[in-house]
């Protein structure tokens, strides 16, 4: 429960929402999104992030809309973790939400949200950045459809008003072998120390991080690295080390030092699996 009072807005239609987030805006309120309510709800009680005005999408159709299409899958921006891995339609993105708080939450806690709230990690970016996918927006100036890539640049970057309301991924992209690996400080359920997704798609590996530093991420020059066959694995490891975008993140669940010695790991582990043409590879 919330202390404080606060309007809530439950419209029907994208134009809706963008008309009510206009008036709420214009009117002094702090306006945000409702997705799953997780964090909102989290920072609100902690006093951290009072909305005082939210609009909640999930009555919006296209909002919740899960399926392939012309050999597009087609995720509504409301549709829950918990959707997402029981419909299989893409096992890597299913995986990665399945090792994201526990099942209660993943029922409520909306893909776009993962996207857009504050807790650093945003682990459903890995697949999705892997994966080419689009991100369809709504707002103010009416729709735009990007490459994610394009518009996540250490966090998602959207103009006031705007919310996602569709992601769109090439059905070829949501079926290449993978490997995702989750290494927590302590328990199953809990912020990743370092979360790495691998997949393969034309004989190459491609590579997303989260944990290891601040923002989640894709390297091209990692995936270089990774892909050279001329370069040792010591090589490697140390290179991959110097390509990252931000020195690692050190915090209560680990330092810096700790996390690439797990990151080092991880991607020992990945390219032996690899190597050894392990089944899911
Ligand atoms: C117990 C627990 C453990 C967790 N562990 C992890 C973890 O290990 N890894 C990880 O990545 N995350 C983790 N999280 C974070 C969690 O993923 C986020 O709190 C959650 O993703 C928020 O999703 P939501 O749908 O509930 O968002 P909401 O609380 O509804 O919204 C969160 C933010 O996103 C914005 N937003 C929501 N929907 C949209 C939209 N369609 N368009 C634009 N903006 C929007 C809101 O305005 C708000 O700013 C954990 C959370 C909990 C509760």
């Amino acid at each position: 429960m919330i202390a404080d009072d606060f309007i809530y807005c439950k419209p029907e239609t994208k134009r809706d929402a963008v008309k009510a987030y206009k008036k709420l805006k214009n009117e002094r309120n702090k306006v945000f999104y409702y997705g799953g309510g997780s964090e909102i709800i989290t920072m609100a009680r902690a006093g951290s992030k009072v909305p005082n005005a939210v609009i909640d999408i999930k009555s919006i159709p296209e909002c919740n809309v899960l399926e392939v299409k012309n050999n597009v899958l087609i995720i509504g921006g409301a549709v829950s973790l918990n959707a997402i891995a029981e419909s299989k339609l893409f096992p890597l993105l299913g995986t990665t939400g399945s090792r994201i708080a526990d099942h209660t939450n993943q029922c409520r806690i909306s893909i776009a949200g993962n996207i857009c709230g504050t807790i650093i990690y945003r682990e459903t970016v890995l697949p999705l950045l892997l994966a080419d996918a689009k991100i369809s927006i709504y707002g103010p100036g009416g729709r735009r459809t990007l490459p994610l890539s394009e518009i996540f640049h250490k966090r998602i970057q959207l103009g006031q008003g705007e919310f996602i309301y569709q992601i769109k991924i090439k059905k070829e992209m949501t079926e290449t072998p993978f490997i995702h690996v989750k290494r927590t400080a302590n328990e199953k359920i809990d912020y990743p120390l370092v979360t790495v997704c691998t997949t393969q798609y034309k004989g190459r590996l491609r590579m997303a991080f989260s944990g290891i530093c601040s923002y989640p991420f894709r390297s091209i020059e990692i995936e270089e690295v990774i892909n050279n066959s001329q370069v040792s694995l010591g090589e490697k490891l140390d290179l991959i080390h110097n390509l990252l975008p931000e020195p690692p993140l050190t915090d209560y669940e680990g330092s810096g030092e700790y996390r690439i010695f797990v990151m080092n790991h991880i991607i020992e582990n990945i390219l032996e699996r690899y190597h050894n043409n392990a089944k899911n590879l």
